[in-house]
Order: C-alpha cells, then structure tokens, then sequence
C-alpha cells in the first residue's frame, strides 16, 4: 500500500525536481550567493502574487514577525495581543522585542483569534495585535480593522499558514501594517530550507525592515541603525520563484481534498467553512473526544496525523506561568488532531484516510 504522508515533499520533488535543480545549480553557477537579482526577482514575484506594494525577503518566518514588530517601534514597556492558538513562534517574536505577549482565547469552531477576548486584554500598554490566518484559515480582517482602530493598535499578520488565501478579494497578508510569511518547507509554499518574507503598504515601514535585515546598512558602508543579518538566501528565492507558479494550483488541489473531508466527515468538523477562497488549507483540523487514542489507532493503519497544537502558547514552559486564560483554545488542544492534506494526495488515498478515520473514530469514542 502507497505510504502516506503529512507533508509530502517526495512527490513535489518528482513533479518539479528537475526545474528546482536547474534553478539551484544556476545560482551555484552564477557565484553570487548572498543577495542579488534572485531575490530582488522573487521579492515582486511574490508581491505581484499577493497584490501588496512590497515585499521584503527574509531568513525565515518567525524573524518576518520580529522585525515587522521592530520596524513599527513595538519594544519594551509594550504589549501585544497574540491568539493562545498558534505556533510559539508567534509569541517568541514578541518576546524577542522585549515586548510582552498577552494572550487572547480563540473561536471554539475557527480556532482563530475572538475579539471579544482581545477586547477584554487591552490596557493603556497596549501597542499591537497579531492576528494568526492559522491552518490556511482568513480571519476576517474587517472586525480587526475596526477593533485595531477603537485602540489605536498595529496589526501585524501573521500569514505563515496563509499563503494566497483571500477575502473579498484581499489576501492574508496585505490588509494589516505588515504582513508575515513562512517559506519552511513544510509550508504551502516551501524553501529547501528556511525562509520567510514581510510585505507592506507602507514604504517607509519596508524600508526599515529592508535597513534591519542587512545590519542597518544603507549602501555598503553607511551602517544607519543595529540591525542584524536575516537575509533569505539566493538559492531558496531562486527555489521560490520556480514553485510560486504552481501554488494556485496546488491550492486548488488542497481545497479537493478538504472538499472531500468536510462530505465524508461531517461530524468531525470544527467549523461549517465560509468563503471557499479564504482557506488554502495548511491544516485539515477535526475535533474528536479521544483525539490521542484516535491518532494512535490511525497511525496503527498507517494514516499519519498531526496536533496543532498539544499546548497552547500560554500553558507551554516556555510561556508559563501566564495569568492570561484561554479556555476555550484548552478546550481545542485536547481535541485538536490534523489529517493529511497536500496536493498529492489522490482520491483513493483521500477515501482510505476517510474510511479509516469515520470507522476508528467511533471505536474510540466507544471506547474499544
Ligand atoms: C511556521 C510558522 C511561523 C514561523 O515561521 P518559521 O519560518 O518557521 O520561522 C510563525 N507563525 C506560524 C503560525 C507558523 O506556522
């Protein structure tokens, strides 16, 4: 039987191995491996993708999200609200500013950021909220715009999840001041490596993240401010600009597969959907009772799943002791179980990950 995977970068290397190589082996050739053209190129690529005036290349996503933070002046003495539910790196950004995370509880059917949880976290320290497009999931920007406005907050999105997804036309990324990506290779759109990337509006913001991501250098030797090194690599732009053509249509491919999860397992949803263009589904999340013993039985047919995720941000070690509770996002962790999703899974590997799912799911609630 064909093995299934999570993410399956095999078979994307064998549909487009041989032009990811071509692109690799030219910047290898060409003997500029830091900056240059290649970057430059997939930096309007990749903003011409999202229709945002400008993108910012970057090492990875989580330094996207801290150097939007540094560039729009959030520092000490400040606080950001953050959704319980996300991946750390989220909050270690913040962190990482010398900020301090406050944490906001979730929707209990998106798992995205609740405003009225945000709303009750708001003190006069605070300067920014992040919303998280978690699972290839749009929030919807609109009650952001307006809850950022009442208190004077930055919005800094982070899209790492979101790539191409859109509401009412506009995409993950380029509503708030700034928006961040992922490139890890994991993600809907993957680097051999790390990468990330920050787009804005606003010249003057990208013009700062341009100045911290290369030591605060303006021209070779006029360093301007401390700024540090989180350049992305030719090599990955190079690898980015080859597989930003076809990542609508592996959206597309994505978005057969959740249509075929959300017919065969219905009463496993979280969420009912909305506009089908604002998700491109990272994450295919469903919610069950006896999430481990389902994800240990799945595993025992050779179904593999994922959590996203086991601990929210404030209950981690990292983050703990938090005063900010966020009851219902608890309630998601233990619930929370992630099914394969990526372009090349076909239907009959779809219709074995639903048979199995809808069959070891009621055992486990049986209990058997
Ligand atoms: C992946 C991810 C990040 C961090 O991106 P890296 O490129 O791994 O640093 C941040 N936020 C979310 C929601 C992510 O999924």
């Amino acid at each position: 039987m064909k093995r299934l995977e999570m993410v399956d970068l095999r078979a994307l290397h064998e549909e487009l191995g041989e032009k990811i190589e071509a692109a690799m082996l030219q910047v290898v050739r060409g003997g500029r491996h830091v900056g240059g053209p290649e970057v430059a190129t997939f930096e309007d690529a990749f903003a011409a993708f999202l229709g945002a005036r400008h993108a910012i290349a970057l090492a990875n996503g989580t330094d996207a999200l801290r150097l939007a933070l540094l560039a729009s002046g959030v520092g000490r003495d400040d606080e950001v609200l953050v959704p319980a539910n996300t991946f750390i790196a989220t909050a270690e950004a913040v962190l990482a500013v010398g900020a301090t995370p406050r944490f906001v509880d979730v929707e209990g059917d998106t798992g995205l950021i609740d405003l009225r949880s945000a709303e009750a976290r708001v003190t006069p320290r605070t300067k920014a909220v992040i919303p998280v497009h978690l699972y290839g999931r749009m929030v919807d920007m609109g009650p952001v715009a307006a809850f950022a406005g009442k208190y004077s907050l930055l919005v800094i999105e982070d899209a790492a999840q979101a790539h191409g997804a859109s509401r009412d036309g506009r995409r993950a990324g380029t509503i708030g001041d700034v928006g961040c990506f992922s490139f890890y290779p994991g993600k809907n759109l993957g680097a051999i490596g790390d990468a990330g990337a920050a787009v804005t509006e606003d010249s003057a913001t990208a013009d700062r993240i341009r100045l911290y991501r290369d030591h605060g250098r303006r021209g070779r030797d006029n360093h301007e401010i401390a700024g540090c090194n989180s350049r992305m690599d030719p090599i990955q732009a190079a690898v980015l600009r080859v597989k930003l053509v076809h990542l609508e249509r592996w959206t597309q491919a994505r978005r057969k597969v959740a249509g075929s999860y959300r017919a065969g397992l219905a009463p496993l949803l979280d969420w009912e959907g909305g506009e089908p263009q604002a998700e491109v589904h990272h994450v295919f999340p469903i919610l069950v009772e006896d999430r481990d013993e389902l994800q240990r039985a799945l595993r025992e047919h050779g179904i593999p799943t994922g959590v996203h995720y086991r601990q929210t941000v404030p209950a981690t070690p990292a983050f703990a002791p938090s005063l900010d509770e966020c009851p219902v996002a608890e309630w998601r962790a233990r619930r929370q179980l992630s099914l394969p999703i990526h372009p090349h899974l076909d239907d009959s590997d779809v219709r074995r990950i639903v048979d199995a799912v809808n069959r070891l799911a009621s055992l486990a609630t049986a209990g058997v």
